[in-house]
């Protein structure tokens, strides 16, 4: 299935003689709309410009409406405007973390939906985090979202990882899914990065083995099953289905 994107309407626009054609690779790619780094198998990619494009990223709507979310915390439905880079008003009342992606914690470097709250705090999502808040997980990873740092998280063993800013509300930015018995949770930016990592070492034959590096040093306990469970749906969203999984964590 091919798709051209072009006109002044056609956002994210594309030079005229961009073909993107909807292909499967078992391999990592980074979107050239959200610049996000992503483990999705299918994906529109452009032979003649290589580049790639998230399935959701191929021609993004103008306006979304999302709600309730996780915790209600869009109860009031706020609609979502596309630009091609992260808004911050004048009069922002969250200027630290307002370029940074409410969902996944991390900077904005392309595309971002832009809401102001009535309290002037500047919202930006990636597009295909703004594709995760809209459908509220079920169809694109099946696994349910939740804010809140009570918990740290299984794979990065912090509140919060890294790379994400230290000034977003704890009860409202740098969301994750919930895993089993809501106190084993993984960052949704963690949970790309751990799915990434099994998938770069998957090779051709039937070696199923996969190493992982993570990044926590302490309690292993129940871990490796939580983990093999959730990169198994991780594989299986990303279109790879595998019946056994030999897992190491080191
Ligand atoms: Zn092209
Ligand atoms: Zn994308
Ligand atoms: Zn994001
Ligand atoms: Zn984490």
């Amino acid at each position: 299935m091919a798709a051209v994107v072009t006109g002044p309407d056609a956002k994210p626009a594309a030079s005229h003689r961009c073909r993107f054609e909807l292909k499967k690779y078992n391999a990592a790619f980074k979107c050239e709309v959200c610049r996000v780094k992503s483990y999705d198998t299918g994906r529109y990619r452009c032979d003649h410009c290589g580049e790639d494009r998230h399935i959701g990223c191929i021609r993004l709507a103008d306006e979304i409406e999302l709600g309730p979310g996780p915790n209600n915390i869009f109860s009031t439905s706020p609609v979502f405007t596309v630009f091609d880079n992260p808004r911050r008003g004048r009069n922002s009342e969250n200027k630290k973390w307002a370029k940074n992606c409410l969902v996944c914690g991390m900077p904005i470097r392309h595309y971002s939906y832009h809401a102001q709250t009535t309290e002037n705090k500047d919202l930006n999502m990636h597009p295909c985090c703004a594709e995760l808040a809209t459908f509220n997980t079920n169809s694109r990873v099946p696994l349910e979202l939740q804010t809140g740092e009570r918990h740290s998280c299984v794979w990065c063993g912090k509140k919060r990882p890294e790379e994400a800013s230290k000034y977003g509300p704890t009860d409202f930015y740098c969301w994750s899914y919930r895993l089993t018995e809501g106190k084993n949770r993984i960052h949704v930016h963690c949970y790309t990065e751990m799915v990434i990592e099994a998938l770069e070492q998957l090779d051709d034959d039937d070696n199923r083995h996969i190493v992982l590096k993570r990044r926590r040093s302490s309690d292993r306990n129940d871990l490796e099953s939580i983990l093999r469970e959730f990169i198994n749906i991780g594989l299986n969203v990303a279109g790879i289905g595998f019946t056994d999984i030999f897992l190491d964590l080191v």
